[in-house]
């Protein structure tokens, strides 16, 4: 085939690749020069002309690639896509045969064995994100494939890529069937979500926190003041209200967080004018909560791995355990902070001791209470810790 090109690896690399290590790493080629185009198929060998693994060529962060086969003869055509789409699907089975619970990942990248690809559902919906411009160019297969396999009302794409330093934005969201209302409403768990697929990189929630979420209405937000920081739509907020919480505070900096959030709230038939949502930096607000002595039974802190704002530049890593202790101060005793990360550079041996660290320094006893990773849906590769990136832990400050 004309894209396909025999790429030779160094030695060291072909036990990691052959032991089902997914992705490839441009320091592990030998020669990169003739691999001049996202989208070629790469054959590996080692140094003595032994076929190893079929990949594609991709720049999606610090990776070159992404496996595809230990199949030599194995197409990556239409009808390969298909095999693993079907296998995907088979694997939610449950998920499709939920009433309460309509929006879930269908296909997780390389925990599917195609990484740089994700699917969501919607509702009838599809969307598809390409994580890099390699992977997009399978998408006439991709598409064609999930057509094949899948009724439904119709599907989105979103290019998560780079073009020079910047995400590719064209207005190409849409790509097949009739569009979806704005928003469309999704239930999760029984609760209503506003998801709008046409709307720029974010649909409106992250599927990923679902069981998190229904164990906060389920056994914690009873009767308790919320504070949700990094609230984005305040679906954590929501899901307190749903199980009775008395009340919540939602803060984010950016400005459409208010109306989403309050939609959130409407369309579950709970009044927002009764809620707080603020648009804040959260640095700031944590200093206006202690200054006006504001304390909370629960906080949930669920911040993105790495942001920058107009005066802080927060950085999972390094920052984590200042923002506990921040949380630390303006929480009642007994009560509960959700703490969340998905920076996937932090393992939860790590992130337990920033915990750890955090109540150490300011003197308070706690007690972890139990910890989330990422839900069945998102299917991990268990060679690649890397995509098991979400951890979430229940501590309770004593
Ligand atoms: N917890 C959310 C998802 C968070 S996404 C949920 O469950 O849906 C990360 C959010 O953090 C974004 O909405 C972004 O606007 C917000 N953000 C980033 N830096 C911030 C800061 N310094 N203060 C407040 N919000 C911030």
């Amino acid at each position: 085939m004309e894209n396909e090109i025999d790429v030779i690896i160094k030695s060291g690399y072909e036990k990691e690749y052959s032991d089902g290590y997914p992705l490839v790493s441009k320091e592990s080629i030998v020669d990169v020069s003739g691999i001049d185009e996202e989208g070629l198929v790469l054959n590996l060998y080692d140094a003595k002309k032994k076929f190893i693994v079929k990949a594609y060529h991709g720049n999606q962060n610090k990776g070159f690639g992404w496996i595809l086969s230990t199949d030599k003869e194995e197409q990556i055509d239409k009808d390969f896509f298909k095999q693993k789409i079907v296998a995907a699907i088979e694997y939610r089975k449950e998920y499709y045969d939920a009433t309460d619970t309509t929006a879930f990942r269908v296909f997780n990248g390389e925990g599917d064995g195609v990484g740089g690809l994700t699917i969501d559902y919607f509702d009838g919906y599809y969307l598809l994100t390409w994580y890099s411009l390699g992977i997009y160019e399978f998408r006439e297969y991709i598409l064609e494939a999930l057509k094949d396999v899948i009724e439904c009302k119709g599907i989105y794409q979103k290019k998560r890529f780079d073009a020079k330093g910047k995400y590719l934005d064209a207005k190409d969201d849409f790509l097949f069937g009739v569009k979806a209302p704005e928003p469309l409403i999704v239930k999760e768990n029984g609760v209503k979500f506003a998801i709008y697929l046409d709307d720029g990189a974010m649909v409106g929630v992250f599927l990923d926190q679902r069981d998190v979420r229904k164990n906060i209405r389920d056994t914690y937000a009873k009767g308790k003041t919320v504070l949700n920081t990094f609230s984005y739509t305040g679906a954590f907020s929501l899901f307190a209200m749903m199980g009775d919480a008395k009340k919540t505070t939602s803060v984010d900096l950016a400005k459409r967080s208010l109306p989403k959030t309050s939609e959130m709230f409407e369309i579950n038939s709970i009044d927002a004018t009764t809620q707080e949502i603020v648009v804040e930096d959260v640095f700031k607000y944590f200093k206006y909560a202690v200054r006006k002595k504001l304390l909370f039974d629960i906080v949930v802190l669920d911040p993105p791995s790495f942001a920058r704002s107009k005066k802080h530049t927060f950085s999972a890593t390094k920052d984590y355990k200042n923002l506990l202790k921040e949380a630390i101060l303006i929480t009642t005793k007994g009560g509960i902070i959700v703490a969340s990360t998905n920076a996937s550079n932090v393992s939860m041996m790590r992130f337990r001791e920033f915990i750890k660290k955090a109540f150490q320094e300011l003197n308070v006893r706690f007690e972890v209470l139990e910890s989330y990773s990422l839900p069945k849906d998102f299917k991990v590769n268990p060679s690649y810790k890397e995509g098991d990136y979400l951890k979430v832990v229940f501590i309770k400050k004593l």
